[in-house]
């Protein structure tokens, strides 16, 4: 049993915390948004995640989970120290630290004896020097600490399953007390436990999330391809991902990455080598790619619509993927703002997405269910790809809507099944889909 403090109740932290303290350890939280620890400490979770919840109780109960907006008291009951805050990005792209920077030196100030503390927040190669420097400063260098990275690759929807039955655990550090530290904390979930330098650890995440959004853009180039030449990208995307060495996993055209990370990494990882004297130009070219593929939306529904202007757009999903609440970067939210410059009216639905989206959104129409979003409009507009939407009774979507068009940013449906079924379905880099 361990002693750990999670600095950052957010999607990582409180995810880590729980996880943590379902292996046997003792952990603390800590965030400085009040609200949200009083709201946790009452058994409300700020975020939605499957089977946190119950995780998030069950431990708090055993009191194996406490929280607190007190960083020294969190680093007085701890050994390990994970640093969990958000690294949002700057104006020009590079990740901004002010957080990791304040709570680093939060630690600092109440150590008194040796800690080991932990980046879990994606942050720029050598920011652990950074950290490092900032607590020998503050404690006058009389106290015994480790620095060490480890990069954190749950996936939002999954994160609960991802938490506790990882790939591989990164662990990026410069002492073998440290390395004892963490292979101890690990050792339950028995995967494969990779050692580097702390600098390479820091790296892996930037060059993995990056690695993901240029599949996804390189897949979404096809589906390109396919709309010009009368080809299938579901096909295309099945045939190589059945190659070993690629796989099938982030090979589904759509409209776009967002959410909280790969865009933001995306560009980060670009200053980043900018700033080591290297022109990443294969990752320009996948933020452009992924700029571009926005867009694609709005013309498919100029091409079934006609005119935009003053239509009644339905949209299924505002959440940057399923099974999350997180709105943070997500391309539905892009593509509904980008549909009321052109003047269109937005009925939405998303299961599990709408109070956040109802404070990012204004003068959207938001409704009770996905069959409300389609009384009387004139085309639906899918975005998030979410089960319900795939299962949904699709001859009651053609009676609510006023005219059976569909602009399917996800690929959900078969466009054969879905023209047998007279619907004018558009979808992404489906060759059957050509006007
Ligand atoms: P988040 O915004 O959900 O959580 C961050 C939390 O830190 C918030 O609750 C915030 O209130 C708290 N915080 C900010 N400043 C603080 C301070 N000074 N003191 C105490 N608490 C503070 O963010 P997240 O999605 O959990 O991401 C956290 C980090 O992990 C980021 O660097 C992100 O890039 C990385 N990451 C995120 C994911 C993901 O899927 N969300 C996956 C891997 C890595």
């Amino acid at each position: 049993m361990e002693r750990v403090a999670i600095i950052g109740t957010g999607y990582v932290g409180l995810v880590s915390a729980a996880c943590l303290a379902e292996l046997g350890n003792k952990v603390i939280c800590v965030d400085n948004d009040k609200k949200k620890l009083e709201g946790l400490k009452k058994g409300i979770i700020p975020i939605y995640e499957p089977g946190l919840d119950e995780l998030v109780r069950k431990n708090a109960k055993a009191k194996r989970l406490i929280f607190t907006t007190s960083i020294r008291e969190a680093t007085e009951k701890s050994q390990i120290i994970f640093i969990c805050v958000s690294t949002p990005p700057l104006p020009d792209g590079s990740a901004d630290l002010t957080a990791v920077e304040d709570v680093t030196a939060e630690i600092a100030r109440a150590m008194k004896e040796y800690k080991l503390i932990v980046g879990k927040s994606t942050v720029p190669t050598q920011t652990h020097e950074k950290i490092k420097r900032t607590i020998k400063m503050i404690t006058r260098d009389k106290i015994v600490f480790d620095v060490a990275s480890n990069p954190e690759f749950l996936r939002e929807g999954h994160a609960v399953r991802d938490t506790l039955f990882p790939d591989r655990v990164v662990v990026g550090v410069e002492s073998s007390r440290a390395e004892k530290l963490l292979r101890q904390l690990y050792k339950p979930l028995k995967t494969k436990f990779l050692v580097t330098n702390i600098t390479t650890a820091e790296l892996i995440k930037y060059a993995r999330n990056c690695f993901l959004s240029t599949k996804i853009s390189y897949i979404n180039a096809i589906s390109q391809i396919c709309e010009r030449i009368n080809a299938d990208v579901e096909k295309v995307a099945e045939g190589i991902g059945l190659d070993v060495r690629i796989n099938p996993h982030f090979l589904k055209a759509g409209a776009g990455f967002g959410g909280n990370c790969l865009p933001k990494d995306l560009e980060a990882f670009i200053r980043l080598a900018e700033k080591k004297g290297y022109d990443f130009e294969l990752l320009k070219a996948v933020r452009k790619i992924n700029t571009d593929q926005k867009r694609i939306l709005l013309k498919k529904m100029e091409e079934a619509l006609w005119i935009v202007k003053n239509k009644t757009i339905a949209v299924w999903g505002l959440t940057f993927k399923p099974n999350t609440d997180d709105i943070r970067n997500s391309v539905a939210i892009e593509i509904v703002k980008m549909f009321q410059q052109e003047k269109a009216k937005i009925q939405a639905y998303d299961p599990k997405g709408m109070p956040k989206a109802k404070v990012a959104l204004k003068g959207v129409t938001f409704c009770k269910t996905a069959y409300d979003a389609l009384r009387g409009a004139d085309a639906l507009l899918i975005l998030t790809e979410w089960d319900e939407f795939k299962n949904i009774n699709l001859e009651k979507v053609k009676k609510l809507l006023r005219q059976p068009v569909i602009v399917d940013g996800r690929n959900i449906f078969s466009p054969s099944a879905m023209s047998a079924q007279g619907f004018i379905y558009k979808c992404i880099g489906r060759g059957s889909d050509l006007a």
